[in-house]
């Protein structure tokens, strides 16, 4: 199948030979398309069978020209096109030269043999970087891009730096944040007090071997602090979880390099070129069956897959080198709060949770966190966007004013945009505490003072009590609210630059819908700042309302309830006590504290605990997630009981009775959960794949956090296109809420 994909490389890319080394490698492999030099970047168009344009992808990055440097590869793919041939075109500068503000970049080749070369000066110097190379982004004060404007101001260069920084054919020739042993910042080993114990090397050697011996450090890294420890140790991993109160969710891994990674996840080509891409994200990767893990199984009881990165920074470089193990990397803070940037903060909120800390003096002036992506569906996929892809701008054509959109309220990220760039933050967090609050509103004014903008429209959420809606109304200009799944709609739309009609399959947990109703299995047809919402689940009930997305086993026992009544349910060793049960039912019966919703986020809940799977969740979507995770090993294309019911209108109620009754029927034949979960999400593609032929538009998008789910996805993508439709996914922009500051700026072209 062919397919046309879109490249943006930016870096040292120009008078480099780059052109003619993108037009041999096209002509070798057969694809149509053009690249042309500009201001912003090179550009590409590609047009290739699927596996042609992977090993394009592939020999873009591992075959370019040697002085060649790439600062950031962005790509998604788009509608064919249809080109002829392949072509140089002339370089065009009708983008303008809005002066962008690169991502953080991990270090490249060239520094790493210096930091491992005993006769370099810069030999195990953790603050190496070059123009190719290190941090911008996260120390930059003001534009334009100068080291007088970044937080490496206050080191002043030795002669030997400077004279690498005035020669234009250095290397370090105007690489602002250089620095070497003599001149730049330096590590130092604090205990938990921030009492100083020993710095430079010695800190580095000392903090590996507390690492080691079972204890955790606290690392400043590039974007923020993050919490290590040995990712081998049972006792250590556990003695993390206790302290960070975080009992069950992931912890994200740092592995030494690729080989070791290969040894614990299979490892396919292109999740190859994530995980070692200048981006360096945390990339999700299925856990390898066949070996004996070195990995503790506290690390990510009942997931099957791993969350991984390679050393990004010279910091990690030189401590990965020392350990040679797989260590915990997570996120530095009190769970839920922003990441930490500074040493106060830092003692204060890991006080109790880290042993020691490993600091330094250069400065972070923003948190940004470690991205994270997944390969679904052949394509790499962006479930957290920030360090390495924050701040690059997404395009949307048509935006004439400057537009602020202030996001949802988990997973909260916002856009501002300048001309038809927009800025999307970095990953911000749920807005459920201060200091997440607090952020929200330094990153809108970051971004704002940053590009000198200040937003003559604001959009928001529909739901009256986010935080992000009340402080956009605050603002005094003129305001628009967007239903939620609409957002993520549009956002889709802006991803995968979708023109035409469309239909919209937003799913997810949770969104304030235009009736009032917690929705979340919307299917929408857009028209322009309206939509028709032409289908979604027959609603039902959530027994204590927020309580029950944490205590799943209420939602599953409210279906049930729902059509059985005061049976037994007909299941027999059913999950549900009548201990707990007989409140529940009085709540039901008397409708009290018991919304109705549509979210299929909480239908995934509920099948989750009819099945036994899991009754409480001790993260948002856990529930969810390991109803996916189920269907790991089985095999089958069978589906369950379903029945689409007419709604108003020509639309469609999706009647999940038939579904339940059949679950719960083939739950006492003795047939296994995991196949019973493989056909519940089998049974939802079916669903997907009847609507859209209902509607009978050509365009089919997946959208909403129930699409981060790889089964789900690539179940529903498979149906819709043997059926004859086009289908369109995230790519550089989450599914989940992350996306919906993007769905909202692109909502204000219509009102605008
Ligand atoms: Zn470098
Ligand atoms: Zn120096
Ligand atoms: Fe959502």
């Amino acid at each position: 199948m062919k397919q046309r994909v879109k490249i943006v490389i930016r870096g040292a890319v120009q008078g480099v030979g780059f052109r003619p080394f993108v037009y041999r490698l096209a002509n070798e492999l057969n694809i149509k398309g053009w690249i042309v030099n500009s201001s912003q970047g090179v550009f590409i168009e590609a047009e290739a069978e699927v596996n042609i344009l992977n090993e394009f992808l592939l020999r873009l990055a591992s075959d370019k020209p040697k002085n060649s440097f790439i600062q950031s590869f962005e790509h998604s793919y788009l509608d064919l096109h249809g080109f002829g041939n392949f072509e140089i075109r002339e370089s065009n500068d009708k983008g303008g030269k809005t002066a962008l503000v690169l991502p953080d970049i991990s270090t490249c080749p060239d520094c790493l043999q210096e930091i491992f070369d005993p006769g370099n000066r810069r030999y195990l110097y953790p603050f190496t970087n070059c123009t190719n190379c290190g941090p911008r982004f996260t120390i930059i004060k003001d534009l334009p891009y100068d080291r007088a404007k970044t937080t490496m101001a206050e080191f002043v260069m030795c002669p030997e730096c400077l004279a690498e920084y005035t020669d234009p054919s250095d290397r370090r020739f105007h690489a602002e944040p250089t620095a070497c042993p003599v001149c730049g910042p330096q590590v130092e080993l604090w205990d938990s007090n921030g009492t100083k114990l020993l710095d430079k090397q010695d800190a580095i050697h000392t903090a590996a071997k507390y690492i080691l011996e079972g204890k955790i450090v606290a690392l400043k890294g590039i974007g923020g602090y993050q919490l290590i420890c040995d990712a081998g140790s049972d006792e250590a991993v556990k003695l993390l979880r206790l302290r960070k109160k975080r009992s069950e969710k992931p912890f994200a891994l740092m592995m030494p390099d690729i080989e070791s990674t290969k040894k614990e996840c299979e490892v396919s080509p292109a999740e190859e070129r994530s995980l070692l891409s200048v981006e360096a994200p945390i990339v999700l990767l299925k856990r390898r069956k066949d070996i004996t893990s070195a990995i503790s199984g506290e690390t990510a009881a009942g997931n099957p897959y791993y969350g991984i990165m390679l050393p990004y920074s010279p910091l990690h470089h030189i401590l990965m080198k020392e350990l040679g193990i797989p260590i915990i990397a997570t996120s530095g803070n009190l769970s839920e709060e922003p990441i930490c940037v500074d040493e106060p903060g830092a003692l204060e909120k890991l006080k109790g949770i880290a042993d020691y800390f490993l600091v330094h003096n250069r400065k972070i002036l923003r948190h940004v966190d470690d991205s994270i992506t997944r390969i679904s569906a052949g394509r790499e996929m962006l479930l957290r966007r920030a360090r390495g892809y924050a701040p690059l701008p997404v395009v949307i054509e048509g935006l004439n004013k400057t537009i602020l959109a202030a996001g949802a309220h988990l997973k909260n990220t916002i856009a501002l945009n300048k001309g038809s760039n927009v800025f999307l933050s970095q990953h911000i967090g749920d807005l459920e505490n201060i200091e997440s609050i607090n952020a929200f509103k330094s990153v809108i004014n970051d971004l704002e003072t940053f590009y000198e903008l200040s937003p003559q429209i604001v959009v928001h959420d529909m739901h009256p009590d986010y935080v992000s809606t009340q402080y956009a109304k605050s603002l005094g200009v003129t305001s628009h609210a967007v239903q939620h799944h609409y957002a993520h709609v549009l956002s889709c739309i802006a991803d995968s630059n979708i023109e035409g009609k469309v239909l919209g399959v937003s799913w997810d947990g949770t969104g304030f819908g235009t009736d009032g109703v917690i929705w979340g299995s919307e299917f929408m047809i857009p028209k322009g700042k309206d939509f028709f919402r032409v289908a979604h689940l027959m609603p039902f009930r959530l027994p204590g309302g927020e309580k029950s997305i944490h205590e799943v086993w209420r939602i599953g026992f409210a279906l049930l309830y729902s059509i059985y009544g005061n049976g037994d349910f007909g299941l027999t060793g059913h999950n549900f006590k009548a201990s707990e049960t007989e409140i529940i039912r009085q709540m039901l019966d008397k409708n009290i504290n018991s919304p109705v919703t549509t979210s299929m986020g909480r239908l995934f809940d509920g099948v989750s605990a009819i099945l036994g799977i899991r009754r409480h969740a001790s993260f948002e979507a856990q529930a969810a997630m390991e109803l996916e995770f189920a269907t790991d090993d089985v095999n089958t294309n069978d589906y369950l009981e379903y029945k689409i019911d007419a709604g108003e209108n020509n639309s469609y109620i999706i009647n999940w009775h038939p579904l339940v009754i059949d679950i719960v029927n083939k739950l006492n034949s003795g047939i296994d959960k995991n196949i019973l979960a493989a056909m519940f999400h089998n049974t939802l593609s079916e669903i997907i794949t009847d609507i859209a032929k209902g509607v009978g538009i050509e365009k089919v998008l997946l959208t909403g956090g129930c699409f981060q789910n790889k089964y789900l996805l690539e179940g529903s993508i498979k149906k819709l296109k043997n059926a004859g439709f086009k289908v369109y996914w995230h790519q550089r922009v989450p599914a989940n809420d992350g996306g919906i500051s993007l769905g909202q700026l692109k909502y204000s072209a219509f009102v605008n």
